[in-house]
């Protein structure tokens, strides 16, 4: 794939105005940069016009269809300007030679920080006093936390964000739980105790998911493991919708089985995130449910958005896509999938 960079064109989709700051600050190599505000689809595969390179996010739907159709036109990578590739049917990727490559870990600290902000917005209810206080009501009453210094956390994937969620733990003085089918060294001298996924579920206070979606993931929090749970216990998901089964976790927090759901990806939220729908009547039902318990806390896939995630996005989005084209191959193993 030996080539000159400024004649090679790349196709972004699912965009809004701050992917095109980004990349187009970082733009050294002066690719040409074709914007589409529409998510990449089988319909909108269309759109894209002699570029070799399309540039996807999370909910981009990236299946054989659209593979196929890539490789007609001639496109040679998918570079994810993200860490999860689950939206990616990487066979369809090998067998029609498209080359995949991903931003794996552009600030771990972004998604972990946010998960913290999470916990202590659903325990202090700082978004209930924000509210209360501006009405002038000063009353505390319903507004009750609990001390997070000395609880249990138990963290589900200990990759990059889960080890940089663990450091927050540990600083808040939690006991800190994690499963991972690799043990970590590093975070076990740090004082992390790495025990069975049962064990999390049973003696966790707090659940916090920071591994990805596959086959062995998917609605790993179900009613089954709900019910493992203690009774007060706070789900937090800031990882992929698909880990946790939504109409389980629903009939939970109706049952007061689960006492706090702090959420920042969504099953469905292709049909929802990172759009303006407050003039629209939504369809699903679920995410309508959920937003209705006062002690579940939406983010619309933010735990990312930091200046310092985006800035690595950019850089190491163009860096895949350089050795790529230029070479053929990355450095840096875990970027490239196909
Ligand atoms: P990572 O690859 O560094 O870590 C993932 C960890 O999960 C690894 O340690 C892996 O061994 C572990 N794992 C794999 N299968 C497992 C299983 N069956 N059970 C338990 N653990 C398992 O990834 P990361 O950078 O830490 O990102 C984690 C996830 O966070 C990504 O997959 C992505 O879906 C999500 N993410 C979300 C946002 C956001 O904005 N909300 C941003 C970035 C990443």
């Amino acid at each position: 794939m030996k080539t000159d960079l400024t004649s090679q064109k790349i196709s972004f989709f699912s965009t809004q105005p701050y992917d095109k700051n980004f990349f187009n600050k970082y733009n050294e190599s002066g690719f040409e940069l074709d914007f589409f505000e529409t998510q990449l689809n089988p319909q909108t595969v269309t759109l894209i016009q002699n570029s070799a390179v399309v540039c996807v996010f999370v909910n981009d739907i990236v299946n054989e269809s659209v593979i196929k159709q890539l490789a007609d036109k001639n496109v040679k990578i998918i570079a994810l300007r993200c860490a999860g590739f689950n939206n990616v049917d990487l066979e369809s990727a090998k067998k029609y030679n498209i080359k995949v490559c991903r931003v794996p870990a552009y600030s771990p600290q972004a998604v972990a920080e946010h998960a913290m902000a999470m916990i202590l917005t659903l325990n202090r209810k700082t978004h209930k006093a924000y509210n209360r206080v501006r009405e002038q009501n000063f009353s505390l009453n319903g507004l009750l936390g609990f001390d997070l210094h000395g609880k249990t956390i138990g963290i589900i994937g200990t990759g990059n964000i889960g080890k940089a969620f663990s450091k927050i733990a540990l600083g808040f003085g939690c006991k800190v739980l994690a499963y991972d089918i690799i043990t970590n060294p590093e975070m076990e001298k740090d004082g992390v105790v790495f025990t069975d996924l049962n064990t999390v579920f049973k003696e966790s206070e707090i659940i916090s998911l920071h591994c990805p979606l596959n086959d062995a993931t998917k609605h790993i929090i179900n009613r089954n493991s709900i019910a493992l749970m203690k009774d007060n216990v706070m789900i937090i998901n800031t990882s992929r919708g698909g880990l946790i089964n939504t109409s389980d976790i629903i009939v939970a927090l109706k049952d007061g089985v689960v006492d706090y759901l702090g959420i920042d990806v969504y099953e469905q939220e292709e049909k929802l995130f990172f759009r303006d729908l407050s003039e629209d009547i939504i369809q699903d039902d679920d995410i309508q449910r959920l937003m209705s318990f006062p002690n579940v806390l939406v983010t619309a896939h933010q735990a990312f958005f930091t200046n310092e995630a985006l800035t690595q996005i950019a850089l190491v989005t163009y860096d895949n896509i350089k050795s790529l084209l230029l070479e053929n191959d990355i450095e840096n193993k875990s970027a490239l999938l196909v």
